[in-house]
């Protein structure tokens, strides 16, 4: 019996892309001849022609499923559902963009046949199309998250992957609303195997993640996965009681050889705006870990459906 591979693909605003995506899939899956195709596509509440192109090429492809969101609810929302919504027995999620080449797909599967791994990921050193900025926050981003979390991550690696029906279930299962998919790969543990590849251009349209989406990627990705800044604040507590003893030390042995004139209070005011500066850092991190547990008690819905193949 022939296998089965889902391929799950978040878009939003990618009418270009998708045409291109599509006839790309096409020619690898007549390339890939004992194996049967499935594309999943999420259209994640696209403001242009996406959701149209999508309904087109269902009624002309059965292999092309979408599911169509309320809103837009972020990629990580639309791989979850694309986990979801898997039928196949392996899955992979893919950018529409190209970026994560579907003749890549051939290699992955023959490795993951053949050295019997569960999943075959990929990542990436360069990053074409990225600024100076994005590179440089990037790599200090994946050396931190290394350092403080629970889950290791391969630097530079694309949420691209290949991997069993067994491994999606297990990411399925993991019901979370703040989801970091990145380190729930990593979480749920099974063999992985990363093959380096450099990642092309974007083919058509803009990248969807400005600085501003990318800096809440990260934080979500270091709260998802580690406590760490919420302990950190008993360590610098500690330090500063250390410094502070030995400045009372200090002040005290001053005093008694030198008298008391009252001289001091600008660095006085330096020390107080200080401290109090860090104890709101650290009351802000505990706020943002709460907002977090506060999203996470409330239960709602990590995605809303309008519309799939199967409604229209
Ligand atoms: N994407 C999405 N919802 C969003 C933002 C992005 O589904 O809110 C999709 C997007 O259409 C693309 C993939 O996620 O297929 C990766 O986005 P993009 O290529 O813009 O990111 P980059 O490659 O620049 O990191
Ligand atoms: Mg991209």
């Amino acid at each position: 019996m022939s296998k089965k591979i889902s391929l799950i693909v978040p878009c939003y605003n990618e009418q270009e892309s998708i045409p291109l995506f599509y006839e790309e899939v096409k020619k690898v899956s007549k390339e890939m001849k004992n194996v049967e195709f499935e594309m999943i596509f999420i259209n994640d509440g696209s403001k242009d022609k996406t959701l149209e192109i999508l309904r087109d090429l269902s009624k002309k492809d059965e292999r092309v499923r979408y599911i169509s969101f309320s809103r837009n609810f972020g990629k990580e929302a639309g791989m979850y559902a694309g986990l979801e919504a898997v039928t196949g027995d392996y899955a992979a999620i893919m950018d529409a963009d190209m970026q994560d080449p579907p003749e890549k797909l051939i290699e992955m599967y023959d490795i993951l046949l053949k050295e019997k791994v569960d999943c075959v990921a990929l990542y990436t050193e360069s990053h074409k199309g990225y600024n100076f900025v994005r590179k440089g926050l990037t790599n200090i981003w994946y050396k931190l998250i290394d350092k403080i979390s629970d889950s290791k991550q391969m630097p530079g690696a694309r949420d691209f992957r290949l991997m069993t029906k067994q491994m999606v279930d297990a990411i399925v299962d993991m019901k979370e609303y703040n989801r970091y998919t990145k380190g729930m790969f990593g979480f749920v543990g099974f063999e992985t195997k990363w093959l380096p590849y450099h990642a092309p251009e974007r083919v058509a349209g803009t990248s969807k993640f400005n600085l501003k989406k990318l800096v809440r990627y990260a934080l979500e990705g270091v709260m998802a996965f580690s406590t760490t800044p919420l302990i950190l604040a008993a360590y610098v507590g500690i330090l500063f009681c250390l410094i502070s003893f030995i400045a009372i030390i200090f002040i005290v042995i001053k005093t008694l050889l030198w008298g008391d004139p009252t001289s001091g209070w600008p660095s006085m005011a330096c020390i107080i705006i200080f401290v109090s500066g860090i104890q709101l850092f650290f009351l802000g991190i505990i706020g943002m870990y709460l907002s977090k547990i506060y999203l996470e008690v409330k239960k709602r819905p990590v995605y809303i459906i309008k519309e799939t193949e199967k409604t229209k």
